[in-house]
């Protein structure tokens, strides 16, 4: 048999904190103070034209401490304008404070943890979910955690932890996900996924919501209960979609093998590039919380041993496996694509999932630091192999 040495990988894990009332108040002042020490050595760091991390130290650390902040918060405050060096950032909200192994730790006994904040250290229970227990437990270590304010005066705090993961054996297979309209996601193994009820749902979710909320619009019928009416509706749906993401990703992962390299497209990546937003990302994104299906899919991967890598998805949909030839005319429908200068045709989500394959292997994912992988394709299918052995 053979053996694989380990892999670390970091993961931020999201977890809800449950502060008394006097706690809350500590951790307000604590992020407002952090806020105001960061804006602070920004703006010094701006005057001087002096990023780096120890000159900027020596500059504005008795400042800080002067302030009011700890020790460690002022060094992590130094450390969070460093960080941006040259950038563009105005000032900070007060929105966060960031943590190191020293002022922060977790204890998974009782699930709390321990932070530093200007009334002094204070242990605070988490609320957490079984995904969650599962991370935490498997952590080799926790490298810090970012404390978080949430709309609605909600505290979060993302821990920072290291999980030992097997190495992905080499060799193995390069698989690309498409995220489609017909199935919800489509491998280039030809495994579809329909997602079972939950574009339908969640269908059905957004025009109650619509319904709802111009109700809540019209001041003589905003009353008590089509405002309880409206928190118990997205309560339930924010419980149902998230059901529904975990039975998705751990049903992709299960199709996957340890040493495979999965493709995703990157849709964050594209809302950030551009403003205008393409068709298909805009009604994804109505019915899709993408960032958490990406958090779900790619730590259940790992675990696993698959590696995740993203690619560009612009065009996927409308470039010919076969001969390359791109055009928006290929896609003849949502679900058929079929290629104006060569005859190809197949289905489209499969098409566009191995074009995102493709590209991910056009960058390197197949050799340097990832195994020397193969596409991998519905199994039969020879018309694309011939191509990809051929360029
Ligand atoms: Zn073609």
């Amino acid at each position: 048999m053979m053996r694989y040495a380990d892999f670390v990988q970091t993961l931020s894990v999201r977890c809800t904190l449950k502060p008394t009332p006097e706690q809350a108040e500590a951790l307000e002042a604590t992020v407002q103070l952090f806020t105001e020490g960061c804006n602070h050595a920004l703006r010094v760091a701006k005057e001087r034209g002096e990023f780096r991390r120890f000159r900027l130290h020596r500059l504005v650390y008795k400042d800080l401490r002067a302030m009011g902040l700890s020790a460690n918060l002022a060094v992590q405050a130094i450390a969070r304008v460093g960080r941006k060096r040259g950038s563009r950032a105005k000032f900070y909200q007060p929105t966060s404070c960031h943590y190191d192994q020293r002022t922060f730790s977790l204890r998974l006994a009782d699930e709390t943890v321990s932070l530093t904040t200007v009334r002094g250290r204070m242990r605070i229970p988490l609320k957490i979910g079984n995904y969650q227990r599962h991370l935490l437990r498997q952590a080799e270590s926790v490298q810090g955690a970012v404390l978080t304010k949430g709309p609605k005066g909600k505290w979060y705090v993302h821990i920072q932890i290291r999980v030992r993961t097997p190495e992905p054996p080499p060799g193995g297979r390069v698989v690309g996900l498409d995220l489609g309209q017909k199935a919800l996601a489509t491998l280039s193994t030809g495994e579809r996924f329909s997602g079972g009820p939950l574009k339908g749902k969640r269908l059905h979710y957004l025009r109650k919501r619509a319904e709802v909320r111009s109700r809540l619009d019209r001041p003589s019928e905003r009353t008590k209960s089509v405002k309880r009416l409206w928190e118990r509706l997205r309560g339930r749906e924010a419980r149902f979609v998230n059901n529904a993401l975990h039975v998705l990703t751990k049903r992709i992962v299960e199709a996957l093998e340890p040493g495979d390299v999965l493709v995703l497209e990157d849709l964050t990546g594209l809302r950030e590039r551009t403003t205008k937003r393409g068709r298909k990302e805009r009604h994804l994104h109505n019915l899709w919380p993408y960032a958490r299906f990406r958090f779900l899919l790619e730590y259940k991967a790992v675990l696993k041993g698959v590696r995740v890598v993203a690619v560009d998805p612009r065009r996927t949909s409308q470039e010919c496996p076969r001969c390359g030839y791109t055009s928006r005319q290929n896609r003849r429908s949502q679900a058929l694509f079929r290629c104006g200068a060569c005859g190809f045709q197949h289905n489209a989500d499969w098409v566009a999932s191995v074009n995102i394959a493709r590209r991910a292997l056009a960058q390197g994912a197949g050799s340097e630091g990832l195994g020397h992988g193969q596409l991998a394709l519905m199994p039969g299918n020879r018309l694309t192999y011939f191509r990809l052995l051929a360029s």
